[in-house]
């Protein structure tokens, strides 16, 4: 499994109890140690094409983010360099790389520090073929790989769910998984036989319901959206949110991720009284940020 391979391969399923109830596992963590998650899924239309005209891979964003570690890893399999564009990375963590950051480094990456990040953030928010300022030879992925390409591993995911349900003779199952842009619950939706909930990260509902239109027009194919009861702010850190994520590893000895998975796990404990018939989570991988995390969470009880 510790190699690091072109090819995917189809995720396990398992079942896990959590707080009483019996859940299916969808372990996406386990597509492969350094690729794998819901940016699998999203990078896999570009994992299997020929790249040979590029030279480099380019993206931006935060500076623990999943997607720039899996892409560092993207960026090896296909044999090209991967450029990061952030903002002024701070002191400490030059100094003491940690987590997905020191990840991507040792894979690689090669770090592009912006004084004005925010005015090259809005460029690449606008329409894609609006700029080259790239060039040909690089590839640009926007921001957390919230590609119209990222339909195509979605849509495996999808069936591989369809044909597990049908294996199992599953009639009535409800698939909850997390969201940033909603790319990969959108395009889920769009190819599972099944309901999808999902909980809003970043934003609200509304600036959900804006990505999924984005990307898919029929607003019949979108996820339920499901809020938790309680506000949150992204990347914050939340004493429950700690605890629910302890409390599943506890009960699973699987690890989760500390950044998306809580409150998806919160509003489906919440919500699963509700629903009949059987519930499948998506473990999305993502568990090379939790490093950073645990360091986050552990200065934040000790205050
Ligand atoms: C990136 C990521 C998400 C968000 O995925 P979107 O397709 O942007 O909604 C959710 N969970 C994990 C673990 C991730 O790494």
């Amino acid at each position: 499994m510790n190699v690091l391979s072109p090819v995917l391969e189809e995720s396990p399923v398992q079942k896990i109890t959590f707080k009483g109830r019996e859940y299916w596992l969808k372990r996406d963590d386990l597509i492969n140690h350094y690729f794998n998650g819901n940016k699998a899924r999203k990078f896999q239309y570009f994992l299997e094409q020929d790249l040979s005209q590029y030279k480099t891979v380019a993206s931006y964003g935060g500076n623990q983010s999943n997607a720039m570690y899996s892409l560092s890893a993207f960026a090896k399999i296909k044999g090209l360099k991967f450029d990061y564009y952030l903002k002024q990375i701070p002191k400490w963590l030059k100094e003491n790389p940690v987590g997905n950051f020191k990840a991507a480094l040792d894979m690689g990456m090669n770090c592009i520090e912006l004084e004005d990040y925010e005015s090259f953030f809005q460029k690449m928010s606008k329409p894609k073929k609006t700029y080259h300022n790239f060039g040909k030879e690089t590839l640009l992925i926007r921001q957390g790989g919230a590609e119209a390409e990222a339909e195509y591993g979605v849509k495996i995911l999808a069936e591989e769910i369809n044909a597990f349900a049908k294996k199992k003779g599953i009639k009535e199952l409800s698939v909850f998984i997390q969201s940033g842009t909603g790319t990969t619950a959108v395009f889920l939706q769009k190819h599972l036989n099944f309901k999808v909930y999902t909980t809003p990260n970043i934003g609200d509902s509304e600036y959900l319901r804006k990505q999924f239109s984005l990307l898919v027009e029929n607003e019949k194919l979108h996820p339920t959206i499901i809020e938790s009861p309680k506000k949150y702010q992204f990347g914050k850190l939340y004493p429950e949110f700690y605890n629910i994520w302890k409390e599943i590893n506890q009960e699973t000895s699987i690890e989760f991720e500390l950044l998306y998975d809580p409150v998806t796990l919160i509003v489906m404990n919440n919500y699963q009284k509700l629903i009949k018939g059987e519930i499948m989570y998506i473990h999305s991988g993502g568990t090379f940020g939790n490093e950073s995390m645990i360091n986050r969470y552990n200065r934040f009880f000790t205050k």
